[in-house]
């Protein structure tokens, strides 16, 4: 069972970070080795699940999407229907209790699209821990709806103006922060990413998108399906749903990256696809850098893509061969976008919109007794005004 005991994928993974954190992760996974084994811990963690966030999220038959595109049975996982419409939520709640395990007293995060700060504010709000959101400002400008969520719930949102003043950014900022406070400080990350043991206790909270979809699947189809299509930012959506089904050999995993406005143009978030191995926010993995081992400036139509690392799980099965990696650009992930909206009266978030506009594509070359499970990651109420610009729709 991965990572191993060093926190490695493969060759992917470690601790790369300053002394001063080294004591601070090793708290933090002695912390989550006992929440594992903790009756009490799982309980709870499955009450609020159930009645915070709304789970079990349907598996969803998208009957007239499969129709149109007249090949493959598609199944929609629907972690848009979960509390503040999307997956972030589940990580944040999980982690949200471990730090009251750990008598933590200060919470801080940092978000790109605002997605995992809306979440991690909303956790912090339930359990009454005070909240510090670090937001590079071009994000704060691009997603403000979401800035003005966080502050209605309690949180603090700190402007970040160092850099390209996006995620990137503001992950940098929050490690400083946490340097500075491990005391009474936890760092609540939003993705498989950073040091060990992060990219696991995410997974394993995501996970649970993944068990729920294979009894779902197991109940309504009497079989596993054939295809698990998720987008892929940081990787927590996606690992989520694959990671329990990583021993079912017969079920294909396909990864979808952001294609931005072309691999050609250089303007993307494809890090699996384009990028090379490197060190980037304490873990090693893929990541997109320069021939100078400059950290490259990224770009996506969905906020939420655009990172220029991933989590060194999925850099793992890139390498084995047990996932593929596939770029969508900006304008077929908009295609998707309309094409959810108009077929099934979903509007879906422009990230999962990516996973969409693939599956769609594969499902038009397969057999209709074939099944494909696509994770709708969240819902698209944020992207309102980013669609608006791009297609010209007006009210
Ligand atoms: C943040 C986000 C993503 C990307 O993050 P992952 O860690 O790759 O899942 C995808 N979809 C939505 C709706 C998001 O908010």
């Amino acid at each position: 069972m991965l990572p191993d005991s060093r926190g490695y994928f493969g060759e992917y993974g470690g601790k790369f970070v300053p002394e001063t954190l080294m004591p601070a992760l090793s708290e933090l996974e002695s912390a989550y080795a006992e929440a594992v084994a903790d009756r009490r811990f799982q309980q709870e963690f499955k009450r609020l699940c159930r009645d915070y966030i709304g789970r079990p999220t349907p598996l969803y038959h998208a009957q007239k999407l499969s129709e149109k595109t007249g090949g493959a049975t598609i199944l929609l996982k629907r972690e848009d229907l979960a509390h503040t419409g999307a997956h972030k939520i589940n990580n944040a709640l999980g982690q949200g209790l471990l730090a009251r395990c750990m008598g933590k007293t200060r919470i801080i995060a940092e978000t790109g699209a605002g997605q995992h700060g809306v979440a991690a504010a909303t956790v912090c709000a339930m359990l009454g821990i005070e909240c510090i959101v670090y937001m590079g400002t071009e994000d704060i400008r691009r997603q403000a709806s979401n800035v003005y969520r966080m502050k209605l719930m309690g949180a603090e949102v700190r402007p970040v103006t160092s850099g390209s003043r996006t995620l990137k950014d503001a992950i940098n900022e929050a490690i400083r922060d946490w340097v500075s406070n491990v005391g009474n400080t936890h760092y609540l990350l939003g993705s498989v990413v950073g040091p060990h043991p992060y990219p696991m206790i995410v997974r394993d909270f995501q996970s649970i998108i993944g068990r729920e979809t294979r009894e779902q699947v197991m109940a309504d189809y009497r079989r596993l399906p054939d295809y698990l299509v998720a987008c892929v930012g940081g990787g927590s959506n996606s690992i989520g749903l694959f990671h329990p089904f990583f021993d079912d050999e017969n079920v294909k995993f396909v990864g979808v990256e952001a294609g931005g406005t072309g691999i050609a143009s250089g303007h993307h978030s494809a890090t699996l696809v384009t990028g090379r191995t490197g060190v980037l926010h304490g873990t090693k993995s893929y990541l997109m850098e320069d021939e100078h081992g400059q950290i490259m400036e990224t770009r996506s139509i969905a906020p939420g893509l655009d990172y220029p690392g991933v989590g060194p799980e999925h850099s793992f099965y890139k390498d084995i061969g047990r996932a593929s990696y596939v770029t969508v650009d900006d304008a077929q992930a908009l295609e998707g976008f309309r094409l959810l909206c108009e077929t099934e009266g979903i509007i879906p978030a422009l990230e999962s919109a990516h996973a969409i506009y693939h599956a769609a594509k594969i499902a038009a070359e397969l057999d209709r007794e074939k099944l494909i499970i696509v994770n709708l990651s969240g819902r698209g109420d944020k992207d309102l005004d980013i669609v608006n610009d791009a297609l010209g729709i007006s009210i």
